[in-house]
């Protein structure tokens, strides 16, 4: 472990070299005080915003933008004596399950294990670092609907994402907003409970914060644990072996059956891509060289020319596919058939878990049902197969509950198994993730 922050910012340069995690190294801007995080270095997902470093949610539409503020949930890390040290890649906007779909100009990561393999997405550099960090370090890393658990799955580390509105949205570059949660990632639990502790709550400037609640406090008692049945089809066979010898080591420490969830797993997929993509194109309706985004030459053109020129040129090509769907699903005459529904379904998918939740502590699934694919693979995929690939992550993401993925694998590459608990029962969640480390 070194603790000397210019060997640190030198070493992430060197790791960056290879690996490709940072849009950019370096320190946001200080105001830093003392207290129980000092000694703590994070890096932050590029659609976060610290002070002095750029903020482009790794868009070339955003190049350039460098905010004059730190995000709530970071100054309250700042607060308590932790240092950033730089900006971390992601999907453009949080678009992707691989970090393959970085926006035009950016440099796509690689898998801390494999190279030839993809970090997963879209939370792909802080997934990356978090796993070859040889100083105290953790990812602060956002989830829609499954960012944090996929790469954390892929990469071999704990991805956390707690209660929708736990933590404060403000300085988060808006992809979904009604499922959009800041969380964390690190080596080991025991480091990001006080990340989490002095992460939750408001300042100023979020109107989704929860203000009038806090995680449950819970005392250790054996646990019941449902195995989700459905999330058990279709496993490859590395990540089948390792979630079934899992299984079999849960059963000797606390009560495990299996349930069901069929109402999330049929129309979760559907629900999650018509909310995100709707709310996306909403917010990513700004970004047109006027006031926001990357500017061009306006001479001579009408608005509408002005306005294709600058966003043909600077988003990616997945973020000009969910343009094209969220505005398509929120057309006049089409609104109550499909963004309006999906929010009806999502309601009917809280109730699934809630349900479960009455019996069960936890639940549990594979985080993926596969291990990190080659890039090659991932090419291969239509949009369709890229999006069916978060089956076992948009449900908890939906509902809004705290959730993580945990590393399981005793050989060969990473395999993650997700646990979710019930709203703001994130202490339970943590005492089942120790339990699961110390198996
Ligand atoms: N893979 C999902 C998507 O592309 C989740 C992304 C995220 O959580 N930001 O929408």
């Amino acid at each position: 472990m070194i603790d000397d922050p210019e060997e640190i910012f030198a070493e992430c340069k060197k790791i960056n070299e290879k690996y490709n995690y940072f849009t950019e190294v370096g320190q946001g801007a200080g105001d830093s005080n003392k207290g129980m995080l000092n000694g703590l270095y994070i890096t932050v997902k590029d659609n976060i915003c610290v002070k002095a470093l750029d903020a482009t949610a790794s868009s070339k539409i955003l190049k350039g933008y460098m905010p004059e503020f730190n995000a709530t949930a970071i100054q309250r890390l700042l607060n308590q004596g932790a240092t950033v040290i730089g900006k971390t890649v992601c999907d453009e906007f949080g678009f992707g399950s691989f970090n393959t779909n970085v926006g035009l100009d950016f440099k796509i990561p690689k898998n801390p294990v494999d190279v030839t393999r993809v970090t997963g997405g879209s939370s792909g550099g802080a997934a990356g670092i978090t796993a070859l960090a040889n100083f105290r370090h953790v990812a602060i890393a956002e989830s829609t609907g499954g960012s944090i658990e996929c790469p954390a799955a892929f990469c071999g580390v704990v991805g956390f994402c707690p209660t929708y509105g736990l933590v404060s949205r403000y300085g988060l570059i808006d992809y979904a907003n009604s499922l959009d949660k800041i969380g964390i990632m690190s080596k080991k639990v025991d480091e990001m409970i006080p990340v989490f502790n002095a992460m939750i709550g408001q300042t100023i400037c979020s109107d989704s914060t929860v203000v009038d609640q806090r995680p449950k406090e819970f005392k250790p008692r054996k646990l019941k644990v449902g195995i989700i049945k459905e999330s058990l089809k279709g496993m490859d066979s590395h990540v089948e072996k390792e979630i079934t010898r899992t299984i079999n080591a849960l059963k000797k420490i606390a009560n495990v059956e299996e349930v069901n969830l069929p109402f999330t797993f049929k129309y979760g997929i559907p629900t999650y891509y018509l909310i995100a993509t709707s709310e996306a194109s909403t917010n990513l309706a700004k970004l047109c060289g006027m006031r926001y985004g990357i500017q061009g030459d306006v001479e001579q053109k009408t608005f509408n020319e002005y306005f294709t020129e600058i966003r043909s040129a600077n988003f990616g090509e997945e973020a000009k596919r969910r343009i094209m769907l969220g505005t398509f699903a929120r057309m006049s005459g089409y609104r109550d058939a499909y963004y309006i529904k999906a929010t009806k379904v999502r309601t009917l998918i809280i109730q699934e878990y809630k349900k479960l939740f009455q019996k069960y502590d936890v639940l549990i699934s594979p985080t993926m049902p596969i291990v990190a694919p080659k890039f090659e693979e991932v090419k291969k995929l239509t949009p369709i197969q890229n999006y069916m690939m978060d089956i076992l992550t948009v449900g908890p993401n939906l509902a809004g509950i705290p959730h993580a993925s945990i590393p399981i694998h005793k050989s060969g590459l990473p395999v993650g198994l997700m646990a979710m608990t019930e709203h703001l029962e994130e202490n339970k969640l943590f005492h089942f993730l120790k339990l699961v480390e110390e198996l």
